[in-house]
C-alpha cells in the first residue's frame, strides 16, 4: 500500500512535473532536476533514519532478492565465510542464494525459531561464544511471510547485515548497530523495482570478486547510484513517501501509530477463540499480522466475504496458509478497525 496523498500528488503531476512540460519518467536521470530529486531523497532518508555520515545510501535495482546475492558477491570473495540466522522463509531464501554462489563451507546457518508452548519464538544464541571468523552475520528483522519480527538488537562480534525489506522505517532503529541494511522498496517505501542499501564505508574495503557491475556497491557509491539508468519513477515515488513521512512526524510518529494498529488486531485475536496467532507475543510482527481461523474449513468463505467488504490481500502465503494482514506505514488505522469489525461479525455469524 502506498499513501493516498502520494498517489494523488503523482497523479496530479504525471504529465507535467515541476513545470517542465514532461513527466518525471521522461526526463534524463542525469538532468539537474532529477539529480536534485535524488539529493533531496537522500537528505530526507538520512534524516528519517538518523543515518550517520560514515554510511553510504544507495538506490539500487533488483529488489530484496537482488541483495541476497549482492552481499555475498561484494563481501565474501573466494575465502570469506558468513553466518546466517534463519527465522523464517525470507532468511531461508537468503541462505539458499548465498550457498548457490559460494562453496558450502563458506555459509553457516542457525535456525533461531523454537516452538514454545505451541507458539513460534525467536531464541537468539550467544553469538560471542561462537569461535569463528565470519565476514558478516546476516539476519532478517521482520519475516514478512511468517509474521515474525525480531525487536532485540543483536550482540554480534561480526558486522551485521540486516534484511529490513518489510519493516524499514516502521520504528526507530540505531543504524550504528549495522554494517549494512537493505530493503526492497515495495513493502514500506514505494513501488517495486527499487532497493535501498545503507552501507558503512569500511565494509567497502573487504575483498570482493569480479561481479555484475550493476550490483557492485563500490561502483554504486562511485556513480551516485547511477552506474546505469536507475528506476527513476520508483525513486521519485520513494522521495515523495519520504516527504510524506516527514510531514507526519517521521519514523517515531509512525512507530506509535503502527504499535496502535498492531495492538488493535492482536488484542482482538487474543480475545477471540475463533482466531489464533501462532507467534509468541515477544516476536509478533507489527507490520505483518499472521493469524488462523480455528476452523480452517471457513478460510475460503472468510476471504470471499472480506473482499466483498473491500478488505483484500488477506490470504496467508501458500507456504504457511492461514491469513495475513499486512499493515504497513501507509495503512491507516481506519483500515485496521474495519478489518477487526469484519472479523468480529464473521465470528459472530459462524458461532451461532
Ligand atoms: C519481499 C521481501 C524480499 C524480496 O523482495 P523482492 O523485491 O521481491 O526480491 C526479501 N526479504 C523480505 C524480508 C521481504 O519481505
Amino acid at each position: 500500500m502506498l499513501p493516498q496523498a502520494v498517489m494523488q500528488q503523482a497523479q496530479s503531476e504525471l504529465l507535467d512535473w515541476h513545470g517542465l512540460g514532461t513527466s518525471v519518467m521522461e526526463i534524463s536521470h542525469r538532468s539537474k532536476e532529477f539529480i536534485a530529486l535524488t539529493e533531496q531523497a537522500e537528505i530526507d532518508l538520512r534524516e528519517l533514519m538518523s543515518i550517520p555520515a560514515n554510511y553510504h545510501v544507495l538506490f539500487m535495482h533488483g529488489g530484496g532478492r537482488g541483495q541476497f546475492s549482492a552481499v555475498v558477491n561484494n563481501f565474501l570473495g573466494q575465502q570469506g565465510k558468513a553466518l546466517y540466522l534463519v527465522s523464517g522463509s525470507w532468511s531461508q531464501s537468503a541462505v539458499a542464494e548465498a550457498k548457490k554462489l559460494t562453496s558450502d563451507a563458506q555459509i553457516d546457518s542457525l535456525d533461531i525459531v523454537e516452538n514454545i508452548n505451541g507458539k513460534n519464538q525467536v531464541v537468539l544464541p550467544d553469538l560471542n561464544k561462537i569461535d569463528r571468523d565470519y565476514r558478516y552475520l546476516h539476519y532478517c528483522t521482520n519475516e514478512t511471510v511468517d509474521g515474525i519480527e525480531i525487536f532485540d538488537e543483536l550482540d554480534s562480534p561480526w558486522p551485521i547485515i540486516a534484511d529490513m525489506s518489510s519493516n524499514i522505517m516502521s520504528r526507530e532503529i540505531n543504524v550504528n548497530k549495522y554494517a549494512l541494511i537493505y530493503a526492497g522498496a515495495q513493502k514500506n517505501i514505494g513501488p517495486s523495482g527499487l532497493s535501498i542499501v545503507i552501507v558503512r564505508d569500511d565494509m567497502l574495503e573487504l575483498p570482493s570478486l569480479p561481479q555484475s557491475s550493476i550490483m557492485d556497491y563500490r561502483l554504486a557509491v562511485k556513480h551516485g547510484s547511477m552506474y546505469n539508468t536507475p528506476p527513476t519513477f520508483a525513486w521519485y515515488l520513494a522521495a515523495e513517501v519520504f516527504k510524506w513521512l516527514k510531514v507526519r512526524g517521521g519514523v517515531a510518529a509512525m512507530a506509535k501509530i503502527n504499535l496502535h494498529k498492531a495492538a488493535l488486531l492482536y488484542d482482538f485475536i487474543d480475545s477471540s477463540d475463533f482466531y489464533t496467532s501462532k507467534v509468541s507475543v515477544k516476536n509478533r510482527s507489527v507490520m505483518n499480522v499472521t493469524f488462523y481461523l480455528t476452523n480452517e474449513a471457513l478460510n475460503g468463505e472468510f476471504l470471499n466475504q472480506a473482499s466483498e467488504e473491500k478488505l483484500v490481500a488477506l490470504k496467508g502465503h501458500r507456504s504457511v496458509g492461514g491469513m495475513r494482514a499486512s499493515i504497513y506505514n501507509a495503512m491507516p488505522i481506519e483500515g485496521v478497525e474495519a478489518l477487526v469489525e469484519f472479523m468480529q461479525d464473521f465470528a459472530n455469524k459462524h458461532k451461532a
